[in-house]
C-alpha cells in the first residue's frame, strides 16, 4: 500500500514528537491531522487540521479515521481498544502499543523474544514488594507497569530501606519491581520497519540521563556501547518483527558487563533519535513518513563526523538567545507554554 504525497496522516499525540513528525511530513508534501485531548498542543501549530478530543472518543476518533489515509501515533499511553476503529489505516498497529504500554507485559516479550533484561517481578501489593526483595536483593527499583515516562512512575529501595516507602510513592499500583544494573552506559537502537520487512537503522547514540530524563544523545557511541550493538540490534530486530511493527521503533539498551540489557521499548520516534534531524542522511521522522506511507527508505548514514544532542528542559530553554548566537548550533524550540521543571522545551545539536 502506496500512500501518496498529498495525503493526509494523522497523528495521535500532539506533543513535540508530532510536531516534528508533521513537518517532516510536511516537507514531503504531506498534509498531518493532529488528534489530542488538549486545547493548543504544539504538534497543531504546524499541522493542516487537529481535532480536540479525548483518546477514547469513539465517534471523535471514527471521524478522524475518514478523514485520513494513514494514522499513527506519537506517544504509548493511549487506551488500544478504540483506536481499533482506526483498523489497518492505524501503522504500526495497536499490538506495538498494547506490548509497550505495560512494563511487565513489555519485559515477558522481551524475553520471549530472546532479549535479555534486567532480573524482574511483577508486584500487585505490598507482600509482593518484600518477595521481590527477598529474591532479588536491593537495591531495587519499582515501576508502574503503566503510565510511566521521563522517570516517572518510579521508586528506588536502596540498600539498607524498608520496601514500604517506595511501595507508597508509587501510589501502591500494579508494577514490576526491577534490580538495578550497574551500567557502563545506555545507549538506544532505532530502526525503521516496512510492511514487508525491510528496514534501517541508526547509528547507535549513548544516552545521558539526569533525574529520569534523557539530558544527552551523543553519536558516534563510546568504544564499550559499540561492541554491544551488534547484539543489541538483532535483538531489537525480532522485536520489531514479532510486533509486525510498521514504522520507527526505539529500544533502549544498559550497555553492562553481561552485555545488553534491555531498559524499555518506545514503539515510536524517540528524543534519543532527534540528532538525526540534521545528523543523518534521512531524519528518524522522515523515515517514519516513509515507512508509514510505503515510499522507500532513506539512507541513514551519518551526515557528519557525529552529532551531540542537548535537550533543553524546563527553564533551559530560556537560555535561547545565547543558543540562537551560537551558528553551528541547530536550535530546536517546540512552542510549548509554559517551562514547568521537567518538561521538554526543545533540544539543541551540533555536528562534529
Ligand atoms: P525508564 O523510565 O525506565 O527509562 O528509566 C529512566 C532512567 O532511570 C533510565 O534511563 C536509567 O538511567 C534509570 N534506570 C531505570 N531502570 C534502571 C535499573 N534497573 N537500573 C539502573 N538504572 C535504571
Amino acid at each position: 500500500m502506496r500512500i501518496p504525497p498529498g495525503s493526509t496522516i494523522g497523528i495521535l499525540g500532539g506533543g513535540q514528537l508530532g510536531r516534528m513528525l508533521s513537518m517532516a511530513a510536511a516537507r514531503l508534501g504531506y498534509k498531518t491531522h493532529i488528534f489530542d485531548p488538549h486545547e493548543s498542543p504544539c504538534a497543531a501549530d504546524v499541522a493542516a487540521r487537529f481535532t480536540r478530543a479525548a483518546f477514547d472518543d469513539r465517534s471523535k476518533l471514527s471521524e478522524f479515521a475518514d478523514s485520513v489515509d494513514v494514522a499513527t501515533y506519537e506517544f504509548e499511553n493511549l487506551p488500544v481498544r478504540p483506536l481499533e476503529i482506526l483498523g489497518v489505516k492505524l501503522r504500526p498497529g495497536t499490538r506495538s502499543l498494547a506490548i509497550a504500554q505495560d512494563r511487565a507485559v513489555e519485559k515477558q516479550f522481551i524475553e520471549d523474544c530472546g532479549g535479555r533484561v534486567a532480573p524482574w517481578r511483577t508486584v500487585d501489593r505490598l507482600e509482593d514488594v518484600r518477595g521481590a526483595v527477598e529474591q532479588l536483593g536491593r537495591p531495587l527499583v519499582l515501576k508502574t507497569r503503566r503510565y510511566g515516562y521521563d522517570g516517572k512512575g518510579q521508586a528506588w529501595i536502596a540498600a539498607e530501606d524498608d520496601p514500604e516507602p517506595a511501595w507508597l510513592a508509587i501510589g501502591e499500583q500494579p508494577a514490576v519491581a526491577e534490580s538495578a544494573v550497574a551500567f557502563d552506559a545506555e545507549f538506544s537502537v532505532i530502526v525503521a520497519r516496512w510492511d514487508d520487512g525491510r528496514h534501517a537503522f541508526w547509528d547507535s547514540a549513548e544516552n545521558e540521563h539526569g533525574s529520569g530524563i534523557l539530558r544527552r544523545s551523543t553519536v558516534p557511541c563510546s568504544k564499550a556501547v559499540a561492541a554491544q550493538v551488534g547484539e543489541a540490534r538483532a535483538a531489537t530486530l525480532r522485536i520489531a518483527e514479532a510486533l509486525g511493527h510498521v514504522g520507527v521503533l526505539t529500544v533502549e539498551f544498559f550497555a553492562s558487563s553481561q552485555g545488553p540489557l534491555v531498559n524499555e521499548i518506545a514503539p515510536r520516534v524517540h528524543n534519543s533519535g532527534h540528532w538525526t534531524i540534521e545528523g543523518a542522511v534521512t531524519s528518524q521522522f522522515e523515515q517514519h513518513v516513509r515507512a508509514i506511507c510505503g515510499l522507500p527508505p532513506g539512507a541513514t548514514d551519518l551526515a557528519a563526523n557525529g552529532a551531540v544532542m542537548d535537550n533543553l528542559i524546563g527553564e533551559d530553554v530560556y537560555g535561547w538567545p545565547e543558543l540562537v548566537a551560537d551558528p553551528r548550533a541547530h536550535l530546536h524550540i517546540y512552542g510549548k507554554g509554559e517551562a514547568r521543571p521537567g518538561r521538554k522545551m526543545g533540544h539543541v545539536t551540533r555536528l562534529r
